[in-house]
């Protein structure tokens, strides 16, 4: 514990953005890094208390109070060690984590949680810059090779691991580069894709080698790799995304936030050009159907593409402006949040439900909803006409792709569709077959997908060598 009165003599004290007028013009980050003596100070909060509740909050079980005293006293290398000792990919969670373990701080029960996600981002912000995190290259070659399909969070984490024990890794990934909803998904603003190219090059010097444009099921015979590989890990995502079936669900207009969010992000880094653009915001009234990460995303992004006004309907009645965390801590509370997107102007509408889409001459022109009780009942005489350009579903993912590589597998689904498998050795039904991320636990965190990555490799590599010396 860095300084034991802490607590008690130094208040919460956050990253600030840069203003709304101004970050709406651009797709840069907008978060502003607390000086080193600010991050410090906030480190000092940290109460070491007896039994840390933030490392179970933390997917990844990030040794919180180690990094805090280790940052209070300036060892900001030996946190950077630390840090990494549990999170493959810190600068990615220290800018996009919704952060659980803030929910179950010990210091958040009677006053603010310390500012975890804020430390976790500046040590590894400056081990970047300091030049600490070099390729970890293993001196030793197993001769085993392993398949991953899908290049998101959990098989970016799973193939470093991997690589990091001596094994021959091929990343197979359908898209031009690698990252999954990091690269595609997330907007610029709350995540820059250089991070991502700079942890491509440090697992290419690891040994990993990535195979991008290769759709597996379509462009490779997924038995050919079964023939080819030692073990095969599938992390493909769940991408298939729930849809609302209504009148007018086919009018121009009307689209899911997956075929709007990744043009952008593909406009910003060169991918594409500008005039390759399907669908764009610019001068439109638009309504996002869908209250959670996504549906954000689509509100700032709109913005940031010149859209007349933005509003948000969430189905789910409004949540109280604060938990009861006697009832709710150490866990999530359900509680009003106010992401930075919505923060721009977004108008926001909770206990609507959209009944039909309005169009003239096959274009949308509006949605007609009414109101629903608690209890999702329609309330009589609450019609709305919403008029709208651009409607975007923004209402999650049901799960996994079926079709392709899954369906040529032929392997075993649960009952909600995903690919069956437990969270201790990720093993398929099928031999030799592990599974990990959004594409066995369903639609979640990018957090969970690094910890399911790691679980994955532990079990890869106790698979093929009888033991391992990786962390679970
Ligand atoms: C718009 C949006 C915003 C989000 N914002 C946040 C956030 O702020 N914070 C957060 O923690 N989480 C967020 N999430 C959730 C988070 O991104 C996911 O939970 C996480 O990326 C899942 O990681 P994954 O590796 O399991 O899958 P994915 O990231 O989906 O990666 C799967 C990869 O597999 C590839 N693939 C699939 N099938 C094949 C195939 N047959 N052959 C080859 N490649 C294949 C895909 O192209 C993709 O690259 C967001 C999700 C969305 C959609
Ligand atoms: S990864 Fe997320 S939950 Fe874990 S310490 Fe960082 S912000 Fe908190």
């Amino acid at each position: 514990m860095g300084k034991v009165t802490g607590f008690l003599e130094i208040d919460r004290y956050d990253r600030k953005y840069k203003p709304a007028s101004d970050r709406v013009r651009n797709f840069k980050e907008f978060v502003i890094p607390l000086s080193e003596e600010k991050t410090k100070e906030q480190a000092a909060r940290c109460m070491d208390c007896g039994i840390p509740f933030c490392h179970t909050g933390c997917p990844v079980n990030n040794q919180i109070p180690d990094w805090n005293d280790l940052v209070y006293n300036s060892n900001w290398q030996e946190a950077s060690l630390n840090l990494h000792s549990t999170n493959n990919f810190p600068e990615f969670t220290g800018r996009i984590c919704p952060a659980p373990c803030e929910a179950s701080c010990t210091l958040n029960l009677t006053d603010d949680a310390v500012t975890i996600k804020t430390i976790e981002c500046a040590i590894v912000d400056k081990a970047w810059k300091e030049g600490w995190i070099k390729p970890q290259i293993s001196q030793i070659k197993t001769g085993k090779n392993i398949a991953i399909i899908g290049s998101g969070p959990a098989g970016l984490a799973a193939a470093q691991q991997l690589a990091r024990q001596g094994h021959s890794i091929d990343l197979y990934e359908k898209n031009s580069t690698a990252g999954g909803l990091l690269r595609y998904g997330i907007p610029d603003f709350k995540m820059e894709k250089h991070l991502i190219d700079r942890r491509v090059a440090q697992m290419q010097e690891e040994g990993v080698t990535f195979h991008y444009n290769k759709n597996i099921g379509y462009d490779v015979d997924i038995n050919d790799l079964f023939q080819e590989y030692d073990a095969l890990i599938l992390t493909g995502g769940s991408e298939k995304p729930r849809d609302l079936p209504i009148p007018g669900r086919d009018l121009e207009g009307v689209h899911y936030a997956m075929d709007f969010l990744p043009s952008q992000n593909r406009i910003n880094s060169l991918e594409i050009s500008e005039d390759e653009r399907k669908i764009s915001a610019k001068g439109k009234n638009v309504v996002v159907i869908g209250g959670g990460d996504t549906g954000s995303d689509c509100i700032g992004t709109s913005f940031r593409q010149g859209a007349l006004s933005v509003t948000q309907l969430e189905i789910m009645p409004e949540p109280p402006e604060s938990e009861n965390k006697g009832l709710t801590w150490p866990h999530w509370p359900l509680k009003m949040r106010t992401s930075s997107s919505q923060a721009e102007g977004a108008k926001r509408d909770f206990s609507i439900l959209t009944e039909s889409f309005l169009g003239n001459d096959g274009k949308l022109t509006g949605l007609n909803c009414v109101e629903v009780d608690q209890s999702l009942k329609k309330i009589d005489n609450s019609n709305i006409q919403i008029k709208a350009d651009l409607a975007l579903l923004a209402m999650g993912f049901v799960h996994p792709i079926h079709e392709g590589l899954l369906s040529n597998l032929d392997i075993k689904l649960n009952q909600r569709g995903n690919v069956d498998a437990n969270d201790v050795d990720y093993k398929t039904n099928k031999e030799k077959i592990f599974v990990a991320g959004d594409m066995r636990r369903g639609q979640s965190l990018v957090v969970w997908a690094i910890r399911e990555g790691r679980q994955v490799a532990h079990s890869v590599d106790k698979y093929l060598m009888g033991k391992t010396k990786l962390p679970r």
